[in-house]
């Protein structure tokens, strides 16, 4: 029944402090009980930042490039 689904899918961010771009890895099945502000600590500045995706973040940040 389970629609077939990528397991981990990469997506790109941006600090909202430097605007630098970069990218998490997030569980790729979608949920909106996943709706909510998820800490991240930018790569370039250091500063913690929300991300909100409906996915669940797994890991990262990585340098976008
Ligand atoms: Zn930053």
């Amino acid at each position: 029944m389970d629609q077939p689904q990528p397991s981990e899918v990469m997506r790109p961010i941006v600090c909202t402090h430097c605007h630098e771009k970069q990218v998490v890895r997030t569980d790729g099945k979608f949920g909106i009980r996943f709706m909510h502000a998820q800490s991240v600590r930018c790569l370039k500045c250091g500063s913690t930042f929300d991300v909100i995706l409906p996915y669940q973040i797994v890991a990262g940040p990585y340098a976008a490039s």
